[in-house]
């Protein structure tokens, strides 16, 4: 009944899911190339994607990873965050961006968002440094852009390093340009609930070329020469170690999936921003809820779309969960604070960050993907409606 016509699967007949990749033919035929081509591990496939992506973003270099993680790792890394070093980011996001702080050997310094944006608040996370902090780690959360321009003079008047987690938020603008071209290494993720993907995947975009050249060595085993310079070269190039890599690379097979979803990136866009649209007019005369706040410094690329459950409301936000998912529609919690999870509650103590304690209970994602179409949207908008009285 909700099949969207892009990617009709059994996995979804009869609800409408949270979130779908939008993945077809065109993939399928770029993997298979890639498959009988010989080459599937990480080679000229993936300079291509890293070509494209870092176009895209507008920055000089992009540096093709496993997945977000390990992009944050290497870019916290080469920012010079070591060992016992203290990293300031949001408590409201992805344990992921927490675990790459800590397989850097840091600590995460959790500090408050800013209740409207659910972005790191500038005032919280300044007053969060301390003498071992390194880095601020800002996070363009859910597709909507923090304040970049605040966080580099925070980072410039106190000497530390800016790294961006722009996982979710390939797309989304800052004062007209796009999360991973703003000058500081940014990581993005292409795992499916993302942008784009490549089922699992990341990226570092930068314009520093010492960075990214690292990054490069670092991803694959710390040596100084790739697989392919070394293939081209007809095996008379010998690599040099000169420090400690990981195997963080991505393979072509990835890639090539990856380059085809960079051509439908424009669309994907396109589509999450009308059906923002759609929800933002249709959700804004439902006195009971709040639709997502955009402040005019950024466009929001709409990686999910959280809507806030006002005070007015006479059922909770899990009552309203429970009742969408009986009408088949598939809702999500919204963002469970960092510092209240048992490995940083038993490490930190219990800290207090008001904020992304009351967004965590008061908010939930609304299902939004390229290829939902209008009539899931008025069943989601009528699901609600009908669940709230
Ligand atoms: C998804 C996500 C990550 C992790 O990405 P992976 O590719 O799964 O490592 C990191 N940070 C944020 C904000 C995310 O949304």
């Amino acid at each position: 009944m909700f099949m969207s016509a892009a990617s009709p699967t059994a996995l979804f007949e009869g609800q409408v899911p949270l979130l779908k990749p939008w993945l077809g033919e065109e993939e399928v035929r770029a993997a298979a190339e890639v498959i009988l081509s010989g080459w599937i591990c990480q080679g000229q496939k993936v300079m291509e994607f890293e070509r494209a992506v870092a176009d895209f973003v507008g920055a000089k270099y992009g540096v093709a990873t496993n997945a977000c993680t390990s992009s944050l790792h290497l870019s916290l890394y080469l920012s010079g965050v070591r060992h016992g070093d203290h990293v300031v980011m949001p408590s409201h996001t992805c344990m992921a961006t927490a675990n790459a702080v800590h397989h850097a050997g840091a600590e995460p310094v959790f500090a408050d968002i800013d209740p409207r944006t659910y972005n790191l608040d500038p005032e919280s996370a300044e007053a969060a440094i301390t003498p071992q902090t390194k880095a601020i780690l800002l996070v363009h959360q859910i597709g909507l852009p923090g304040d970049s321009d605040a966080f580099r003079a925070i980072t410039e008047k106190h000497g530390l390093a800016l790294i961006e987690d722009g996982a979710c938020t390939l797309g989304g603008t800052y004062k007209g340009r796009r999360v991973g071209g703003l000058g500081s290494p940014t990581a993005f993720s292409f795992h499916p609930r993302k942008m784009i993907t490549t089922a699992e995947g990341g990226m570092i975009t930068t314009d520093n070329e010492e960075l990214a050249e690292k990054a490069r060595m670092l991803r694959a085993t710390g040596a100084s020469i790739s697989d392919l310079e070394r293939h081209k070269a007809k095996g008379v190039l010998v690599q040099k170690y000169g420090d400690v890599g990981y195997n963080y690379r991505m393979t072509d097979i990835q890639a090539a999936i990856g380059l085809v979803q960079m051509t439908k990136l424009e669309t994907m866009l396109e589509q999450r921003r009308d059906q923002a649209d759609f929800y933002n007019r249709a959700i804004g005369v439902i006195d009971e809820l709040e639709p997502p706040y955009v402040p005019d410094y950024a466009t929001h690329a709409w990686s999910s779309y959280l809507i806030r459950i006002r005070e007015n409301a006479r059922i909770s936000r899990d009552e309203l969960l429970k009742r969408m998912a009986d009408r088949g529609v598939s809702c999500r919690v919204g963002i469970q604070p960092l510092h209240h999870e048992p490995f940083y509650e038993a490490r930190q103590g219990h800290l207090k960050l008001p904020a992304s304690e009351i967004r965590a209970k008061d908010t939930m994602f609304l299902p939004i993907y390229p290829g939902m179409s209008e009539e899931q949207q008025v069943h989601v908008v009528e699901s609600l409606k009908e669940s709230l009285v």
